[in-house]
């Protein structure tokens, strides 16, 4: 986003009529100045793995980087990197749309999905109308409601660890937002799109449910798109920062119905959106249409998986299922010890979250580092 230092008329009105204050009008505003570094603050630690010598599996990066045909189209377009990106927006969404279904008029471009994320927060949420988030789940959402001083809920996970949407409904019947992700970060686990329908046939008026399918490429789930074709009150988000490798280079997506995502564009004119890098774009439309090589590479991903998982059965070690590049152990003791002990063997594994203070999220690696990952397991006797 770009900085700014004052809103139109038009922004300030809106917010001031939703109940924002002069104090968290001025917040709205850091926010999109600051962005995305104030975004990746807000969201935690969760990047912070610098030693390159370290077995880097916390951070739910992928292992390895783009699909070759998007490294390629990548690299071709350094070479014109003299010129403004021109038509490569519009073959984006052209591919997407393809791929999803829904018309472009519904696909927008971003640098990744936490800079639409915290517009939609900003947007549809408000002193008077509060966020509503599985326990857990990935933070940023719920780090922006609170900075704004928005009311959130947090509701745990079913048993089966899906999202308990009907008690997400009754914990704030007039939300702002209802944030769904599946597969869920930290769980790696979906929740069922009736359950999403469900949310959606019941929700308050003027509210929109937030389905953030970050992961989804990893899982063989159907995707929530078709909800936004048929113009219901859902924002699905998209970030290439997962099995696309493309974390470092910055793209995402939003499907939406128009309006929806017009509204957030009002603090900043979204400039985001419109001034994306053309190896980025280009990376882009490349990778999601190469469906032989997403297969491919989650199929690794899920055989990689399997062999860590096994082990850990075999040593009676407790684990969420996982429908995604990452997976929960619960070590039965303090997470924090644990990955410390982890990281002395030079194996930065994830963290964990308050409401889950024994289990650690683990994100998949190449074979060799799960190798690492196994022989740690192994060699601390966990
Ligand atoms: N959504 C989820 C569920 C995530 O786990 C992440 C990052 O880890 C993001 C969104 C934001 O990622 P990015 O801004 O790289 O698209």
């Amino acid at each position: 986003m770009t900085a700014r230092t004052e809103l139109t008329d038009e922004a300030l009105s809106d917010l001031t009529s939703r109940g924002y204050s002069r104090r968290s009008i001025g917040k709205v505003l850091s926010l999109f100045a600051a962005a995305p570094a104030l975004g990746t603050a807000l969201a935690g630690p969760a990047v912070a793995q610098e030693a390159k010598s370290m077995v880097l599996i916390g951070a739910n990066e992928c292992w390895t980087g783009p699909l070759a045909p998007g490294a390629k189209a990548a690299a071709d377009a350094i070479a014109t990197g003299n010129r403004y990106t021109g038509s490569q927006r519009e073959a984006f969404a052209q591919a997407l749309s393809s791929v999803e279904g829904v018309p472009t008029s519904h696909i927008m471009t971003w640098p990744g999905s936490s800079d639409p994320l915290s517009r939609i927060i900003v947007t549809y949420c408000s002193p008077t109308r509060g966020l509503v988030t599985a326990d857990p789940t990935f933070e940023l959402a719920g780090s922006v409601a609170q900075y704004l001083g928005v009311k959130v809920s947090k509701v745990p996970l079913k048993a089966d660890y899906a999202h308990d949407v009907k008690a997400m409904l009754a914990a704030d019947p007039n939300a702002g937002v209802y944030y769904i992700c599946t597969p869920n970060n930290p769980s790696a686990t979906l929740t069922g799109l009736p359950d999403v329908e469900w949310l959606l046939a019941n929700k308050p008026a003027g509210s929109i449910v937030l389905l953030d399918e970050a992961y989804i490429h990893f899982s063989e789930a159907k995707p929530g798109a078709y909800l936004a074709a048929q113009n219901k009150d859902i924002i699905v988000l998209r970030t290439f920062s997962k099995l696309f490798g493309m974390a470092g280079m910055r793209l995402g997506a939003t499907i939406a119905r128009p309006d929806l995502m017009t509204k957030t564009m009002r603090y900043d004119g979204g400039m985001a959106s419109f001034a994306l890098p053309n190896p980025s774009l280009v990376c882009g439309t490349a990778s999601l249409t190469a469906a032989g090589l997403i297969k491919a590479r989650r199929d690794e991903m899920i055989a990689v998986r399997s062999k860590s998982l096994a082990l850990l059965d075999k040593r009676g070690i407790e684990h969420v299922p996982s429908d995604a590049n990452f997976f929960m152990v619960d070590w039965k003791k303090p997470a924090k010890e644990v990955q410390a002990a982890f990281a002395k063997e030079n194996v930065a594994i994830g963290r964990s979250w308050p409401i889950w203070p024994t289990r650690s999220r683990v994100t998949v690696g190449s074979a060799a580092e799960m190798a690492a990952f196994d022989a740690a397991v192994v060699k601390l006797n966990l």
